[in-house]
């Protein structure tokens, strides 16, 4: 904030000539301003020091240290170089005004002074000054206010999902007791399918939006050295299952030679089930999906590939973004809460890695976890 805000602001003059300070201080006190006398450069650098005024009127010429150095140490200063140096010389040269410049004045004003320039001049950066403070302070509350926005965000998402988990559980529950306890007519039967389907995907939006928040939280756990085979293998056979069940090829071809990785286990296989869960998903009957583990040169590069549904080139930038789906009838009709993408990103980056995609739209992709060896 102003250094000062009593009257209209605080000038530091520094001059080594007595006259030009007393006709300055005189000139810009009889208008307001707060004035501050220094008569070397020294002094001046000073007394910056203490008052941190609101703007600093220098003389060039002076003995022991000049104008342009002490215009220097201003800005080397964190807490004053912020402060608008405006120069003041006997010199009316192109040369003296392009060095004040580049030591970092905000302008130059000739002597002998033009009283009404000095006072439009000093007003013009003031005024900046002041306009600079109160974008400073919009951007500071609007920083705030936002970090508010998604801290509240958070809570909300948080609370409205513990919340909604448990009815909805009771209701897949509830699915279940009716069918063993009931015999359904065709007709009962379809609507309870309804009524599960409705139910499951709830769940499952619920549970990828509290993963968000579980991995948007950050790594608590510390990464621990596993070969990349073993953990790999038991991920990729958790889908056999799914694979089989929609008539598909799923493989893992591990690395030739083993080797190790440093993962926080829980996170990264998430980020690689995410993956393989999409490509089962994503990739038609009859299809094949495999997963392959490298090194290449200082990297690992755990890859997922698919011979699926592929992604149209201009959904591509946005699939790690939060709930983008890809809108086309095939990709819709499968569940999803387009969350899956952002978690395997979030992961990736938290173990200072990458997410690789190349896709070509009906004939498959290739998402790559590339991260640091
Ligand atoms: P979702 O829950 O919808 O699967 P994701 O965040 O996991 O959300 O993925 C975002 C979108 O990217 C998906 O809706 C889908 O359209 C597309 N996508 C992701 N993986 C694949 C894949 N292997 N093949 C085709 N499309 C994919």
């Amino acid at each position: 904030m102003p250094a000062l805000t009593e009257k209209k602001g605080c000038i530091l003059i520094i001059d080594d000539s007595q006259s030009n300070l007393d006709l300055l201080e005189t000139l810009l006190s009889d208008r307001g301003y707060t004035i501050r006398t220094a008569d070397g450069g020294q002094p001046g650098l000073d007394l910056a020091r203490t008052i941190a005024p609101d703007l600093i009127l220098l003389d060039i010429m002076m003995p022991m240290m000049n104008g342009y150095e002490v215009c220097l140490r201003l800005k080397e200063d964190t807490q004053l170089r912020d402060i608008p140096v405006i120069f003041i010389s006997a010199l009316d040269d192109i040369m003296e005004k392009v060095t004040g410049f580049k030591v970092g004045g905000v302008d130059y004003i000739a002597k002998p002074f033009q009283l009404e320039e000095i006072i439009a001049r000093v007003e013009t950066h003031l005024e900046l000054r002041w306009k600079r403070w109160e974008v400073e302070r919009l951007r500071e509350w609007e920083r705030n206010y936002y970090q508010k926005l998604m801290e509240l965000k958070d809570e909300l998402m948080s609370t409205a999902s513990h919340n909604i988990k448990n009815p909805v559980s009771n209701i897949l529950g509830g699915i279940h007791l009716l069918r063993k306890s009931e015999k359904l007519s065709p007709k009962g039967e379809k609507y309870v399918e309804m009524i599960e389907r409705g139910a499951e995907r709830i769940s499952s939006l619920i549970t990828d939006m509290l993963d968000v928040a579980w991995v948007e939280a950050g790594l608590k756990d510390v990464p621990e050295t596993l070969h990349v085979k073993a953990f790999l293998q038991p991920i990729v056979e958790h889908f056999t299952y799914g694979a089989q069940k929609k008539n598909l090829t799923l493989q893992f071809t591990p690395p030739s030679v083993d080797f190790s990785i440093r993962v926080v286990p829980s996170r990264m296989s998430q980020a690689v089930e995410n993956l393989l869960s999409n490509a089962v998903k994503y990739t038609p009957s009859g299809g094949r999906i495999e997963v392959t583990a490298d090194l290449q040169d200082e990297n690992v590069l755990i890859r997922v590939t698919d011979t699926g549904l592929g992604i149209p080139a201009e959904d591509l930038p946005h699939i790690f973004d939060k709930f983008y789906r890809v809108q086309r009838r095939e990709h819709l009709d499968q569940p999803g809460s387009g969350l899956g993408m952002t978690i395997v990103q979030t992961i990736v980056t938290q173990h200072n890695g990458r997410v690789e995609v190349e896709s070509k739209e009906g004939q498959g992709s290739t998402f790559t976890i590339v991260l640091p060896a």
